[in-house]
């Protein structure tokens, strides 16, 4: 089972280190992490369990083609007994253990579609603090500092409350999508309204950085409104850091300070 680990491993490191307490992104079952295996497969966490401490058996590896299928019924035809028989008949081992995670369809949607290979999901108090409130549009529609725009874009994607499941998979597309035409380029967060956050990236530590940068910024934003309110970075000050040489350069670092 080499591929299993060499495949699985940086998942695992990158799903512990997300989950752990001091962290506060995520508590009990919340949040869920995937990453691609080839064209036709990725691995998911398991529903149910914790992202601290999960081991091999916490993850399941699904095929692509019929969860993006599920994508492209008309809404309301597949009730949750029957997305429940199309997650477990689409494992590549049905008899393994675990069901993938509910969020499973959002997952294959942005590995397909945004040309991504890790995504991580959670609920941090301090960017929930925000997604529960009247900001959270406001706070991914802007850039407060460099290192901000650098790591998360130069905006964030922002997603209306959905249902969680195929709904809230329809809404983060629709959310992509636009990002993607507006940008030229895959978003690196989309923030989801009183649900939480989803990192984007080509490898495990990529995850990490974005996660904790999304993360310094809710803090600040929150203390900035705490003391008046934030200053925003201008569109043409984002524009201009995203595009620096310089700063490509230190992204490219950032992405590859990993072990694969
Ligand atoms: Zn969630």
């Amino acid at each position: 089972m080499t591929t299993t680990s060499s495949t699985l491993t940086p998942l695992l490191d990158m799903t512990r280190t997300l989950g752990q307490p001091h962290m506060d992104y995520v508590i009990i079952g919340e949040g869920n992490t995937s990453c691609r295996i080839d064209d036709d497969s990725f691995w998911i966490k398991a529903s149910g369990q914790q992202m601290n401490g999960i081991s091999e058996s916490g993850f399941a590896a699904v095929k692509f083609a019929p969860i993006l299928e599920m994508l492209e019924q008309p809404v309301g035809e597949l009730d949750l007994e029957a997305q429940k028989a199309i997650m477990q008949a689409a494992k590549v081992d049905p008899s393994a253990p675990g069901i993938p995670s509910v969020e499973v369809t959002f997952h294959a949607m942005l590995l397909h579609e945004c040309g991504v290979k890790y995504i991580g999901h959670t609920h941090p108090t301090a960017v929930n603090r925000l997604m529960c409130s009247m900001r959270g549009r406001e706070f991914a529609a802007n850039r407060m500092f460099p290192d901000e725009a650098v790591l998360c874009g130069p905006e964030s994607a922002y997603v209306p409350y959905a249902d969680p499941g195929l709904p809230l998979a329809l809404a983060i597309r629709k959310a992509a999508r636009g990002y993607m035409q507006d940008w030229d380029e895959a978003p690196k967060v989309i923030l989801l309204a009183n649900h939480g956050l989803i990192a984007l990236g080509q490898t495990p530590q990529e995850i990490l950085n974005i996660t904790a940068m999304a993360v310094k910024a809710a803090h600040i934003f929150y203390g900035a409104y705490t003391v008046g309110e934030p200053v925003f970075m201008t569109r043409e000050q984002v524009l201009h850091i995203v595009k620096r040489p310089d700063e490509i350069y230190r992204r490219q670092l950032f992405v590859e300070k990993t072990s694969h």
